[in-house]
C-alpha cells in the first residue's frame, strides 16, 4: 500500500518495453542520496548515466530553473537569447571551439556532428568524400544515423536498411586505421574513452597517431564527448589532457546537470557549412535549459572542482581494491575521474545486472556499461561519506549475488 496513484506495476501496462527499470520508484533527491516511494534511501553511483553532475536539486541549479522559468522559457531560433548566448561565450572561451549548435540531447549533438563532417567534405572535396570511420563497441547514440555510426550490431538489428558510408574498426587499432583510411575519409568519430562500450580509454598513441592520419587524408576528427565531457575525467573535456585537439566535439549528459541539453562545437571554418536554414532544432538552444546550463558548466569548470574529481576516482579505486580482496570478482578497476569501470572476472561475465538488482535491494544505485563491467559515474561533487557508505552498501550487495 502506497499514497501514491502509480506503481513500477504501471510501467508494464503504459509504457512501450524498450528498458526495463528497477523494481523501486525514485521519487526525491537531494546531493548523492534519493528516496523512493516507500521512503527507502538510496545512495547514487549512477547520476542518472552520468548526468547529475551535481547531484540532484544542487541549489544553484534550482534557483536558475526558478528563476528563468519566471522570465522565459521558449521562443524557437527565430530568435535568439541571452541564457544561450552566454553559454555559447563561455563555451568557446574555455573550448578550442569558435561556434556552438545547440540541441537538447546527445543524440541530436551527434546528429549535427555527423551532417556536418558530410556537408564540409562535400562543400570543400565533393561527393566523394563522404565515409565516416567509427569503432567497435562505440556508442554514439539511438537515432538512424548515429546508431549506424555506433558500433554494437545489436542495436542496429532489425533496423535496416541503415545509412550507408560507415566503416567499422577495433578501437586502439593504429594499423587498422592506416589501412582503412583513404581519400573518401570525410571523419572519424571516436570518444576518447568508450563508456557505454565497457570504460575503454583510447591510448596516447592512438590518439595521437588518428589526429596525425585525419590531417594527411583531410579528414575531420570528431570526439563525442557525450560521457567524458563537463568534468567527468577531472578535466572540462577529455581532450584537454590529450596532445591533441579535435575539430569537432559533441557534448551532452552533465552539460545541462539533469535539464536536457545537447552542444556541437566546431572552428569557425568548418562551421561556415552548417550555413544558415542546413540544419536546425525547435527546442535546441532554448532559455530554460541555457540558463541551467551556463550555472552548471561555470561551477564545474573551477580548477578545485576539478582536482577534486581525480582525487575522488583514487578514492573509488581504494574502495573497490578492497572489496575485491575480498570478493575476487573484479579482473580490472579502470577509468579516469568519476568514469569507473569494474570489469567481472569471466565468471561472472553478462551477469552485470544481478550485480545492479542486488545494489538497488541494498540501497545503492549503480550502472553497468555492458554485460561484463560495472560502472559508476556519481555526481562530481558526491561526498566522502556517502562513496564510503556506497561502498558498504556494493561490498554487501556482492555478497548477497555470490551467496
Ligand atoms: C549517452 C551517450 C550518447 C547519447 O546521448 P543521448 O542524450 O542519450 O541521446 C552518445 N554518445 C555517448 C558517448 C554517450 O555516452
Amino acid at each position: 500500500m502506497t499514497e501514491y496513484s502509480v506503481n513500477r506495476e504501471v510501467f508494464e501496462s503504459v509504457m512501450v518495453p524498450n528498458y526495463a527499470p528497477q523494481a523501486m520508484v525514485p521519487v526525491r533527491g537531494k546531493g548523492s542520496r534519493l528516496w523512493d516511494q516507500q521512503g527507502n534511501e538510496y545512495i547514487d553511483f549512477a547520476g542518472g548515466i552520468a548526468v547529475n553532475a551535481l547531484g540532484h536539486c544542487h541549489p544553484h541549479l534550482t534557483k536558475t530553473l526558478k528563476e528563468q522559468s519566471d522570465k522565459l522559457w521558449h521562443l524557437s531560433n527565430v530568435y535568439t537569447n541571452e541564457p544561450a548566448l552566454s553559454l555559447a561565450e563561455r563555451m568557446t572561451e574555455r573550448t578550442f571551439a569558435d561556434k556552438v549548435f545547440f540541441c537538447n540531447s546527445g543524440t541530436e549533438a551527434n546528429e549535427a556532428a555527423f551532417k556536418l563532417v558530410r556537408k564540409y567534405a562535400w562543400d570543400h572535396y565533393g561527393p566523394e568524400k563522404n565515409e565516416i570511420i567509427a569503432f567497435n563497441s562505440a556508442f554514439h547514440g539511438r537515432s538512424l544515423f548515429t546508431v549506424s555510426v555506433g558500433g554494437q550490431p545489436k542495436y542496429q538489428e532489425g533496423f535496416a536498411p541503415l545509412p550507408s558510408g560507415i566503416k567499422h574498426l577495433p578501437f586502439n587499432d593504429l594499423n587498422a586505421l592506416k589501412s582503412a583510411i583513404s581519400e573518401k575519409t570525410c571523419a572519424i568519430v571516436m570518444e576518447p574513452i568508450q563508456g557505454e562500450g565497457g570504460i575503454h580509454p583510447a591510448t596516447p598513441e592512438f590518439l595521437e597517431g588518428t589526429r596525425a592520419l585525419c590531417d594527411q587524408h583531410n579528414a575531420l576528427l570528431v570526439f563525442d564527448e557525450i560521457q567524458t565531457g563537463v568534468g567527468r575525467t577531472g578535466q572540462l573535456y577529455a581532450y584537454m589532457d590529450t596532445r591533441i585537439t579535435p575539430d569537432v566535439l559533441t557534448s551532452a549528459k552533465s552539460l545541462g546537470g539533469g535539464f536536457p541539453i545537447g552542444a556541437m562545437l566546431t572552428t569557425n571554418a568548418i562551421a561556415s557549412s552548417l550555413g544558415f536554414g542546413t540544419h536546425g532544432s525547435t527546442y535546441g538552444g532554448n532559455p530554460l535549459a541555457c540558463a541551467v546550463a551556463l550555472e552548471a558548466f561555470d561551477l564545474i569548470s573551477n580548477d578545485q572542482l576539478l582536482a577534486d574529481v581525480s582525487r575522488k576516482y583514487n578514492l573509488f579505486r581504494k574502495h573497490l581494491e578492497i572489496i575485491n580482496s575480498k570478493h575476487h570478482v573484479f579482473s580490472e578497476i579502470r577509468g579516469k575521474g568519476l568514469l569507473v569501470g569494474a570489469e567481472l572476472i569471466p565468471e561472472w561475465h553478462g551477469k552485470g545486472k544481478e550485480f545492479l538488482a542486488a545494489a538497488a535491494k541494498e540501497g545503492l544505485m549503480l550502472l553497468v556499461a555492458g554485460p561484463n563491467v560495472l560502472r559508476m559515474t556519481p555526481s562530481l561533487i558526491i561526498p566522502d561519506e556517502d562513496i564510503q557508505e556506497g561502498m558498504e552498501k556494493l561490498d554487501k550487495a556482492i555478497s548477497r549475488v555470490l551467496s
